[in-house]
């Protein structure tokens, strides 16, 4: 068991651009499920691979039960890592596989087989140890890549994009066998994605970073919620959250020719980014005020519609739509912000107004 954390680590791979981590503070909890995420190159894996000592911190620190992991080495560190590519050695047999790491260790053969039938169990290999990797499916070979980790019962799991070889369906059943398996054994884990619903389905708090930063560090529903910023706002949540640049006055936001609330001590702000979620507008009639927009897509989920429209400014808007809406592609259709439900956001930083 153990606790991590970041010390406004920095790193720097080259001196004349920004760095691709810059200074960052996470504390993470024994046996917290921490998943990092964010768009391709703003440096989660960076983050992971510093904490796992694969990569040098240039300044800052990451510290493993508060002991700086400075002059540690990776191998000394109690860092199980699960990569996206997860080799696993074709020619042992899969028992051999999980095993590898405790023989290097000089475990003896018997606590050798007890470690990894425990494991097998939890990860329901049990049938399959005397396999070749070549027999299995990508799940099964995953399941193998994560019995490597846990027979050698590490302080921390650094995990990087454990599950973007599998398939989508079977991307949605690892991910909960995987966060099922972190709860039962409590191993705190630090979990690299860049897919939003991985993160949050997983994590028990999210980091978004963007460009080396972090943005926000908080439970899933909170990062929903109460978005820190417009850049959270806008990466969590599918359909995105529409952003609107619009004009404020008496405390009011003027939306199409609507007026909507706004939750916010506004300063002297005359502009301000209005966000709303798809689930956040609803369609009303001709008389009523709202925004005015042209249906550009209509997607069909099943369960939920959503339609992607245009402002004759140029704005694009989603919303979610009911069951049986009849809304087609090319019509005209009014929309306007539930009150309670909208956030607002500095035209200048992004940063969220209360
Ligand atoms: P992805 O989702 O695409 O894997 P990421 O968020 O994990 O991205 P990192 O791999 O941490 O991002 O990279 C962060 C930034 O650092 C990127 O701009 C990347 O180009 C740069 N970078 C990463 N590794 C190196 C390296 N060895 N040398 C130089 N630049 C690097």
């Amino acid at each position: 068991m153990a606790t991590a954390r970041f010390d406004h680590a920095t790193r720097r791979f080259d001196t004349s651009s920004a760095p691709a981590v810059d200074s960052l503070d996470i504390d993470i909890a024994d046996g917290e499920f921490l998943v990092l995420v964010g768009p391709s190159g703003c440096g989660k894996s960076t983050s992971l691979r510093m904490l796992a000592g694969l990569e040098p911190v240039d300044s800052g620190r990451v510290l493993i039960d508060d002991r700086d992991m400075q002059r540690v080495a990776p191998r000394d560190r109690d860092v199980a890592m699960v990569f996206q590519n997860y080799a696993l050695y074709p020619t042992m047999t899969v028992a051999q596989n999980m095993g590898f790491a405790l023989r290097n260790a000089g475990v003896n053969k018997t606590d050798i087989r007890r470690q990894v039938e425990e494991a097998a169990r939890i990860l329901q290999l049990e049938d399959l140890l005397d396999r070749k990797p070549s027999q299995l499916s990508g799940g099964q070979r995953q399941r193998v890549a994560m019995g490597r980790a846990i027979v050698r019962r590490p302080k921390v799991f650094c995990m990087d994009e454990p599950l973007s070889n599998l398939d989508a369906k079977l991307r949605v059943s690892t991910r909960g066998e995987i966060a099922g398996l972190q709860r039962r054994l409590g191993v705190t884990t630090v979990y690299v994605t860049h897919d939003q619903v991985e993160a949050m389905t997983m994590g028990t708090r999210v980091a978004v970073l963007d460009k080396g930063v972090l943005q926000q560090v908080a439970a899933p529903r909170e990062l929903y919620d109460r978005p820190a910023n417009a850049f959270v706002a806008g990466f969590i949540g599918t359909p995105a959250m529409n952003l609107v640049e619009v004009p404020v006055a008496g405390g009011r936001a003027l939306v199409g020719d609507a007026k909507i609330d706004v939750p916010a001590s506004l300063g002297g702000r005359d502009r301000i980014i209005l966000g709303a979620r798809p689930e956040a507008l609803r369609l009303v009639g001709a008389g009523e005020p709202g925004l005015e927009l042209t249906v550009d897509l209509v997607e069909e989920l099943g369960a939920e519609a959503f339609a992607y429209g245009h402002s004759d400014a140029g704005d694009r808007v989603a919303i979610r739509l009911d069951r049986g809406h009849g809304t087609a592609v090319g019509e005209r259709i009014r929309v306007r912000h539930i009150d309670a439900e909208v956030h607002a956001f500095d035209t200048e930083t992004g940063d969220r107004i209360d």
